[in-house]
């Protein structure tokens, strides 16, 4: 098989990806190869489901996605956090919050609703998107020629030629792992999450008139909830289809994995952190959807664009916290670097420079160093420097 672009992974970031490519260049042949058969699971599918400012503009505004948001995704109702460290009075805690929309709309994103949707989007759009395929193996091709793909479908093996590859394998890795470009960062923090298959409204856990009237529309539970205390905080994410997605991200000294690595000690250690949350959930547990925990999940990359027609995009490179939601907005600032680096490719024009001029503006602490200096001190110095 033979494409202009091969894309390594069908997530989130290698689908938007593939239909940012297809609306700059309509002649493009563009591959994405999924393992994952499609159409998956709804809800119960992915973490990455509160999108921010950068995300939901770069899905609207410049993928054309606005329909399918508003239609089939929740729309957000900001963040808010509460400091309800060992209590349960929810309306008597600090909270930090909008009162009201904001202008600029963000959404809650149901995954599998999403991923199934992006890949028939993609599909109509003339892209070429192969699910239930895994890929197995890469070669880089040198100077001029093509790289090489090794999959394996049900029916055998296959071989795929491009002139870019892109890795968009999520954790997987598979670029990263082969070039040895992976990088330890020294943030030790460990995640638990689930999906419940009903909604966890935090206005039913008050009676408080003025607390309840402070929202309008009274809507907190549309919004990205974190539960917040000392070394930890709590998501509660609603999805579009009728579950809610939970989660704790805990530093690993203060709360070690081993006291929330399953349902039960999730549910123990809440009732003694979040104990409003965790009668919420006793009453609910019988609608548990899955588990999943994530031991250390936040690292670097050492190079995430290179002149020799390849690139990481997504968790496939870089991912420090969810704290802020941001890993759909690195996705959209990646693959919007990315689709330059294969316009100046097909203008003829050297993509080296500015592959390396990307890779500073997108990760300038992990990895951008001055070529005067030696040191990272962030892009607007590193610029200045080696222009
Ligand atoms: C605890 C936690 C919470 C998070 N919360 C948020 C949030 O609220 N908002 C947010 O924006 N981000 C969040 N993120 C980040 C989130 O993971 C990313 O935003 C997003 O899911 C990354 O998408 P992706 O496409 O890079 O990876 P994925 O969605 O994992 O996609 C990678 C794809 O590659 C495929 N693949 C892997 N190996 C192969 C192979 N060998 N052959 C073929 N295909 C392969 C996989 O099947 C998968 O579909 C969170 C991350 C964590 C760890």
């Amino acid at each position: 098989m033979k494409a202009d672009v091969v894309i390594l992974g069908g997530g989130l970031a290698g689908l938007t990806l593939s239909l940012q490519l297809r609306q700059r260049f309509p002649d493009l042949d563009i591959l994405v190869l999924e393992r994952r058969r499609h159409p998956v699971p709804e809800a119960a599918h992915k973490v990455g489901e509160s999108s921010v400012e950068i995300a939901a503009d770069y899905f609207e505004a410049v993928l054309g996605l606005g329909e399918h948001l508003t239609q089939h995704q929740l729309k957000k109702f900001g963040f808010r956090f509460f400091f309800s460290e060992g209590r349960r009075d929810i309306d008597g805690v600090l909270e930090l919050g909008a009162s009201t929309y904001f202008t600029t709309p963000t959404y809650q994103i149901d995954r599998g609703i999403f991923e199934n949707f992006l890949g028939q989007h993609a599909r109509r759009a003339g892209v070429r998107f192969i699910d239930g395929i895994t890929v197995r193996g890469i070669e880089l091709g040198q100077d001029e020629a093509e790289h090489c793909v090794s999959c394996e479908l049900d029916a055998g093996p296959v071989e795929v030629q491009a002139r870019w590859l892109v890795d968009a394998s999520g954790r997987a890795g598979l670029l990263k792992r082969k070039l040895g470009l992976a990088q330890e960062n020294d943030h030790d923090v460990n995640s638990a999450w689930f999906r419940i298959g009903t909604k966890i409204d935090i206005n039913e856990w008050s009676g408080d008139p003025q607390w309840l009237g402070r929202c309008n529309p009274p809507n907190r539970w549309l919004s990205t909830n974190h539960l917040v205390g000392e070394g930890y905080w709590v998501w509660l994410i609603p999805l579009a289809s009728g579950s809610h997605s939970v989660g704790i991200v805990a530093d690993a000294r203060i709360h070690p994995l081993n006291r929330i690595n399953t349902f039960g000690r999730a549910l123990d250690w809440l009732r003694q952190f979040q104990p409003r949350l965790a009668d919420d959930l006793e009453s609910k547990r019988e609608r548990l959807q899955d588990f999943v925990s994530l031991k250390h999940f936040s690292y670097g990359c050492k190079q995430v664009f290179s002149g020799d027609r390849w690139a990481l995009t997504g968790d496939a490179g870089v991912f420090l916290d969810p704290f802020y939601s941001p890993g759909s907005d690195f996705i959209a600032i990646a693959n919007t670097y990315i689709t330059e680096l294969v316009a100046h490719d097909r203008a003829r024009q050297p993509v080296h420079a500015y592959a390396r001029i990307y890779e500073q503006l997108s990760c300038p602490s992990t990895t951008a160093r001055c070529r005067c200096t030696g040191t990272s001190t962030g892009c607007s110095a590193t610029l200045r420097c080696c222009r």
